[in-house]
Order: structure tokens, then sequence, then C-alpha cells
């Protein structure tokens, strides 16, 4: 088995921030601030978070918010809740938590709730439980979780749960692993975890992981190493990650490595990307690959900084 190539990878993450005009940026222009996420964990959990200048990332993430207290994928694009957590987890990365208005963001917030206890990403009023996810993560890592219906937001998220053990978008919707995530890690923060029938949806997620090594998302789909993150982290949280050959999935990671220019592709040998790297590194992280900082599996940040806004140090 090859070894992380982690020296590459920093450099990857790196080059991908310099380079604005080809054609990767300009097609990920609108969710840079995602992108920015997965770069900047991946440095950390890399422990090289200090390569990039703290003070510019911070004033590019603040110009992005717009009055109603929500963040745009980049500066002048329009508001949403996933932008808005992702803006939220990079400044907790770097301690810088302290520059936001708190009550502005959390309004933004508490404004997409419906009556049904569901989340809607914007304006428009698209309801997915992922936005119930990042509601959750987001005002509870700026400690304001009271300020929603949580029996409300619980209720909701255990209306979208299946016969077989998972979770959908809405109510009726197929299981799917990326779903679950947002779900076992809502109710997770949610102190809810009882509401899930762990050996079921624990099953369920074992079955995800194919002769490869690798894990997909849905039964008959091919493995994908984001994947390594939805399922992983979910079955961590309900505590049957044992149940799976985590040997095999190391391997499948890191073959889809690109050993030579860095980063990590969806399955070997395909084009490496910001997000199948920070997902695969996140993924080894979880499986406690030497020389990673330990990830916490419901916040999807290291532990080292959920544990500062949580414990104070
Ligand atoms: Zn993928």
């Amino acid at each position: 088995m090859g070894e992380l190539a982690a020296d590459k990878h920093v450099k990857f993450i790196l080059s991908v921030e310099k380079r604005k005009d080809d054609f990767e940026s300009v097609a990920m222009e609108h969710l840079r601030m995602n992108g920015a996420y997965w770069g900047l964990t991946t440095l950390d959990l890399l422990g090289k978070l200090d390569s990039v200048d703290l003070h510019e990332v911070v004033s590019w993430i603040m110009s992005c918010q717009h009055e109603s207290g929500g963040f745009g994928g980049n500066v002048g694009h329009d508001p949403h809740i996933l932008y808005t957590l992702s803006a939220v987890q990079v400044l907790a990365l770097f301690d810088k938590l302290d520059v936001l208005d708190v009550d502005k963001v959390t309004n933004y917030i508490v404004s997409l709730q419906n009556e049904d206890g569901s989340f809607s990403g914007d304006i428009w009023g698209e309801i997915d439980t992922r936005f119930s996810y990042i509601a959750v993560c987001c005002l509870s890592l700026l400690h304001r979780l009271d300020k929603i219906d949580v029996e409300k937001a619980v209720h909701y998220i255990v209306s979208c749960k299946n016969m077989d053990g998972g979770f959908g978008c809405t109510p009726g919707g197929e299981s799917h692993s990326g779903q679950i995530f947002c779900c076992v890690g809502a109710l997770a923060i949610m102190g809810s975890l009882h509401h899930i029938d762990k050996d079921l949806l624990g099953w369920w997620l074992c079955e995800r992981q194919v002769k490869a090594g690798g894990l997909n998302g849905r039964p008959e789909k091919l493995p994908d190493v984001c994947y390594s993150w939805w399922v992983l982290s979910s079955l961590i949280m309900i505590d049957r990650v044992h149940w799976i050959n985590k040997e095999k999935v190391v391997k499948f990671i890191l073959d889809c490595q690109d050993t030579e220019n860095g980063g990590i592709s969806d399955r070997p040998d395909d084009a490496v990307d910001v997000y199948h790297t920070y997902f695969g590194v996140a993924g080894l992280s979880l499986l406690e690959y030497p020389g990673l900082k330990p990830i916490d599996p419901a916040y999807a940040l290291p532990v080292d900084v959920v544990n500062k806004i949580f414990i104070g140090k």
C-alpha cells in the first residue's frame, strides 16, 4: 500500500488558491466559499494552515456577507445557507469567530426555519435535510442553537427516516449516504440520536463498501472517495464503524491520489479536485491515519477547533 503524499497535497491546495483564471476556478467561482472550507480544512488536518495568509482570508470572507446576515459563495453572489456554514467553519478554523456579528448571522438562519421544523436554503425556499444540518451545525458553533425550534427541527428530520434505517432529503425521499450524514449529524448535535435504529442504519451503511474497498452513496453505485466521509462519519456517530473493513477504505483512498502533482480524485486514475482531496484526507483522519489531526464527525472540523469552541481550550 502507498502512503499519503501529504506534502504534494498541500502544494496542490495552495496552487488551486493561486490559479484564479483557469477553467476550474471560473466554474467554481460561485462556490468559492465551499472551496475555501474544503481546502483550508485539508491544510489544517495536515498541520499546514499557517501556509495561508489569515488576514487575507478573513477579510475576503467578510466581504461575502450580505445585509441579511447570510454569506454568498463569493463577493457579489447571493447569500445561501450553504455558504454561510462554510464561512463560519473557516472563521472557526482560524479562531476568528469574534469578527462575526453573531446575532446577525443567527437571525438569517432562524429566518429560514419553516413551520414544520424544516429549513429552506435561501429566500427561494428549496427545502432539504441538508439545510437542517447546516442550520443546526452553524448555530451550535455560534452557541445559538436555542434560537430555533429544536423540537420541531428534530421532528422534521425524523419524518425523513425510511424503512431501511436511512434518511432522504424530504419525507419519502430515497436513502442516500450524504443525506444520512446530514440527518445523523444534526440529530447528534441536538442530542437526539435515540431516534435512530443504529443496527438497521449501521447495516445499510456497511453495505456501501464495495469489493474494491471504497464506499458508495446508494446501492448499485460506483465507489467514490467523498462517500468515505459521509459513510464513515455516520458510522462513527452511531458507534458502528468497526463493522466495515477500515484497511480496505484506507487503501482505496490512497489509490485515488495523484502522487506526482498532489490531490485526490473520486476514483483511481480520475482527475483530482479540492472537494475529493478534502473528503479523502478527512476520511483518512476518521480512520486515524498517522500524521493527521483528528476530525470531529458531526461538525466536520478538526477536533481541537471544536474543543476550543465548546470547552474553551
Ligand atoms: Zn464524489
